[in-house]
């Protein structure tokens, strides 16, 4: 028997399939053999017994003892192709494809980005598109699809290989932000998940830090974006670089009182550095002095629960509401008081008088007198010092007649 064109085809799990022509009293069959390790576990053959369950027929043995003798003659095991190496193959084809599909791309990709804003957060929706916009439902996704360039289909009329340059240029800037931010955002949750193999869960919002506030709205400066309030009510606004016009309205409330408010629709946004307030045209961005001027005041006012953008004062603290927050923050806002005359609430100043007199020598007395308008009195004698004097802290400093060296 004479056994020729023995061909061997390697598969991914380390069986090699083998066929050869084997000539047999002038007459030439087709045998081959399926081979896993060093066992054959399947034949087959053109002759008569060619595809018995009772054994090999002639030929396929001497097909498989060619086989072996050329095999021991070649040295060494048949080698199979490494999952790394094919992971190798794969990426770098797919990079390539992706690099040369994008070329051809003249998709001109859009993104827009929603800006949610609660009390305590602040997420961003994506959609991505051309004339027609669609959801990003998965941000994580849309960053790995980023990062391999992958083709990912988001409705009928829109598919692409993810690449960078099929963005328009005024989306790269952020595109490269979401970018950054996602990819960090997935880093964190993998060094938390390390020891589990749970999936990541799908990314619908990417939340903002305070650091990260105060670069999204630099690189959206001059850009028009849709705000959703915690009431679910939404508004377009332009980002703008200018300080707020904000309007803080005084009025009398009850029997001795003032009651401040603020528009109940002002959005305010905390970053690490800058305070964005959203009127119903703009959001501004307050610069470093106006931020820290008016963040106190807006914090308080957002915080009452159930009476939001507004507070009370009683009258008798209204000349240090006065002196210390609506002076401070009348350089960042107009204040509207109406018929209500603030100017009354204007402390009166602190005069002292110190009289010195002798009666002997070796004495020298010393007689304070302080005043505030008409009102006067002597600080380490009265005792019954009235509450309206006493404001140095909010709901006045308690009167020790012991130790009368406080003044
Ligand atoms: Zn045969």
């Amino acid at each position: 028997m004479k056994v020729s064109q023995i061909t061997a085809n390697a598969f991914w799990k380390g069986e090699t399939g083998v066929k050869a022509l084997v000539e047999d009293q002038g007459k030439e069959y087709k045998a081959s053999l399926h081979i896993k390790g060093s066992q054959v576990f399947d034949y087959s053959c053109s002759c008569a017994q060619g595809n018995s369950y009772r054994g090999m027929c002639p030929h396929c043995q001497a097909l498989f003892k060619a086989y072996e003798e050329q095999e021991s003659g070649n040295q060494g095991k048949p080698v199979t192709t490494s999952a790394q190496a094919r992971a190798m193959i794969r990426e770098y084809t797919n990079g390539e494809v992706a690099r040369i599909m994008s070329e051809g791309q003249e998709e001109q990709i859009s993104l827009l980005v929603s800006v949610l804003v609660n009390r305590r957060e602040v997420k961003l929706e994506v959609k991505l598109g051309r004339d027609r916009l669609y959801l990003v439902k998965d941000l994580a996704a849309f960053a790995d699809a980023m990062d391999h360039g992958t083709y990912v289909e988001y409705g009928k009329n829109l598919a692409f290989y993810h690449n960078r340059s099929v963005f328009v240029t005024e989306s790269r800037p952020l595109l490269d932000f979401l970018l950054e931010s996602i990819n960090g955002y997935c880093e964190q949750y993998e060094q938390m998940q390390k020891s589990s193999f749970s999936a990541r869960p799908v990314m619908r919002y990417l939340n903002l830090s305070k650091t990260a506030r105060d670069r999204f709205f630099e690189i959206m400066k001059g850009t028009t974006l849709e705000f959703e309030d915690h009431r679910g009510d939404k508004r377009q606004l332009k980002i703008s670089g200018r300080n707020p016009d904000l309007t803080v309205t005084a009025v009398r409330e009850g029997r001795d009182g003032v009651r401040i408010s603020i528009d109940k629709k002002l959005l305010v946004v905390k970053g690490e550095n800058r305070l964005y307030l959203g009127d119903l045209k703009n959001l501004s961005c307050c610069d470093q002095p106006c931020s820290e001027t008016l963040g106190v005041f807006l914090d308080q006012m957002m915080s009452g629960y159930g009476m939001e953008c507004e507070t009370v004062i009683n009258n008798k603290d209204m000349p240090l509401f006065y002196e210390r927050v609506l002076k401070r923050i009348a350089s960042y806002c107009t204040i509207d008081s109406g018929s209500l005359d603030l100017e009354s609430f204007k402390p009166e100043e602190l005069r002292a008088r110190f009289d010195f007199d002798s009666d002997d020598p070796s004495k020298l007395i010393l007689r304070p007198t302080l005043s505030y308008g008409t009102y006067s009195f002597q600080p380490v004698e009265d005792e019954k010092l009235p509450r309206t004097v006493c404001r140095d802290v909010p709901g006045g400093i308690s009167h020790q007649p012991d130790d009368h060296k406080v003044f």
